[in-house]
């Protein structure tokens, strides 16, 4: 029995989903999504090598995130199915989690340039001012990915992967696709300000005052 609340969820995911691909984050079959279904122990999951472009409410994936098992589907779960299902187990407050192969996310993440809270941007992801955080290098779909990306992710929303993408984490579907989104304007704008010098960032009263908005959406 599929529950009203899980309904709405599906449809809000492939909203979201659009928007990411509408945004230049997903090319191809890339990237992967999920959301907590509220007072279980399972999540909605984006199923294997679809675009975000065509993804319609019914063919998310009920997973376990305790037991990682399939529960309700025809097709098969992501391939990140691992490091979605450890992000929920690390937080209760995480209520949805959003892989993005994005562009600039990805080129700092090579780097190992840190993206600083800068621009008006922040003020739609105040959790982004805890920092970001970048993991160690892990092939696709692994367990170690998985644990890396979990590490990386203690006290923060966000995280880089070195040579393919980053994951952001939310309260809800909405706020992680937001964090996606804006994470990857950040990661932008630090790359073009280091063209022409030192990035400054925001005043430290002021970075507190948008780490105080973000309330709980901290997530630490
Ligand atoms: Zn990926």
């Amino acid at each position: 029995m599929v529950s009203v609340g899980e309904e709405d969820l599906r449809k809000r995911l492939a909203v979201a989903a659009a928007m990411l691909f509408s945004e230049g984050l997903t090319p191809g079959s890339s990237g992967n999504i999920s959301a907590r279904i509220p007072g279980t122990s399972a999540c909605l999951i984006k199923p294997a090598g679809r675009s975000f472009r065509d993804l319609r409410p019914e063919h998310f994936v009920v997973v376990d995130f305790k037991t990682r098992r399939v529960l309700r589907g025809l097709l098969k779960p992501s391939i990140e199915t691992p490091f979605h299902t450890k992000l929920y187990n690390l937080s209760n407050s995480i209520g949805a989690v959003v892989h993005v192969h994005s562009h600039y996310a990805t080129v700092l993440s090579i780097a190992g340039i840190e993206v600083l809270p800068m621009g008006m941007d922040i003020y739609r992801a105040p959790a982004l001012v805890q920092g970001v955080g970048i993991s160690g290098y892990a092939p696709p779909g692994t367990e170690q990915l998985a644990q890396n990306i979990a590490e990386a992710m203690r006290g923060r929303a966000a995280v880089l992967m070195p040579h393919h993408g980053a994951t952001v984490v939310g309260r809800t579907i909405e706020e992680a696709a937001e964090n996606a989104r804006v994470l990857e304007e950040l990661a932008r704008l630090n790359y073009e300000v280091l063209q022409v010098g030192r990035p400054q960032t925001l005043p430290s009263s002021v970075l507190r005052e948008i780490a105080e908005s973000a309330g709980s959406g901290g997530l630490t």
